[in-house]
């Protein structure tokens, strides 16, 4: 074989693997905000989640977290794209539901939070009165309700619009070329170098990778827990009854009785992105151990927070005391 043609087909293997990475990004975040919430459910709550999900999870919540983000490119779900997130004026730093919460056609309520306070609802009318649940598809109301108050709570899904939430901000994490919003397996399988290392410079130009989604969380995992999820997700339940306890109730609360209270999660992503993740990452820059050491306490936080926000969130609404609107 020539070595141009050679070349050629490592091109189109590398990009077959990414894509096949980029179906799954940030999996591991999902799944251990979803682990986090089962362990704060009410007795009603867990029967009525058992009750909805599909028979594939097997029980188990976290098991289809991220369900939305594999089927979000599948022509008959891409009008659910819009809904993992909210994009805010471009270095403003803060949210409003009004000004923000819209997709590219400016259709209002059609993003991360606005789909938080829909499910909510559906879930809700369905469960004080029977003749809604004909209407909704309530497993996929409790799917996508889970997947995205995980999403809000990533700092970059509420991030600026001009650079589609640090999707075009192109950065190198420890000297490999990825994306500020996404890193993902494809990361993993550079960095162990499944694919021969003397082509894997051809990544430099594929845009997927994001490194909040995922890259945290995969170089943490590696470093800290000996590539263990269950481990890391015990460590944040450690935390979350230790150094975080005083800080739980406050987590949990929504103002003015509400059921979903997604906004000031908006407003938290969104000063985080500012303060942690665009800042000192410049198109261009290497990421590398300042960055990895001083981001991840906050993403280790926002899964903790996604996690106790979601059975929060999933308490309320099936919770036999009384209830209030939805949004
Ligand atoms: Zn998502």
């Amino acid at each position: 074989m020539s070595s141009s043609l050679r070349q050629w087909f490592a091109r189109v293997l590398v990009l077959t693997q990414l894509i096949n990475g980029a179906l799954c990004w940030g999996k591991e975040g999902h799944y251990t905000v979803c682990k986090i919430a089962e362990s704060y459910f009410e007795e009603e709550t867990v029967a009525a989640v058992k009750k909805l999900l599909p028979k594939s999870a097997d029980g188990d919540l976290a098991s289809v977290c991220s369900w939305p983000d594999e089927i979000k490119h599948h022509w008959q779900w891409r009008w659910t794209s819009p809904l993992h997130y909210v994009d805010t004026p471009d270095y403003r730093c803060n949210y409003e539901y009004c000004r923000d919460c819209h997709d590219t056609h400016k259709n209002q309520d059609r993003c991360v939070t606005g789909a938080i306070f829909n499910y909510t609802m559906q879930l809700m009318s369905a469960s004080e009165n029977s003749d809604t649940i004909v209407h909704y598809n309530l497993t996929e109301a409790l799917m996508f309700l889970s997947h995205f108050i995980g999403d809000i709570h990533q700092p970059l899904h509420v991030g600026f619009l001009g650079d589609e939430g640090g999707n075009t901000i192109t950065v190198r994490w420890y000297r490999r070329k990825t994306n500020l919003h996404h890193v993902s397996v494809c990361y993993r399988m550079l960095k162990e170098k499944v694919i021969f290392p003397d082509w894997i410079n051809y990544s430099y130009d594929l845009p997927m990778m994001k490194v909040w989604d995922n890259m945290i969380i995969e170089s943490a995992l590696k470093t800290y827990y000996n590539k263990s999820l269950p481990l890391m997700i015990e460590a944040l339940q450690a935390n979350l009854t230790n150094d975080w306890s005083n800080d739980v109730p406050l987590w949990e609360s929504c103002q003015l009785n509400q059921t979903a209270c997604p906004n000031p999660y908006a407003s938290e992503s969104i000063n985080l992105a500012c303060k942690y993740a665009y800042r000192n990452a410049t198109p261009g820059t290497t990421l590398g151990d300042d960055y990895f050491l001083s981001r991840l306490p906050i993403v280790e936080k926002r899964l903790a927070q996604g996690g106790i926000r979601l059975a929060a969130t999933l308490n309320r609404i099936f919770s036999s005391k009384p209830k209030h609107a939805g949004s």
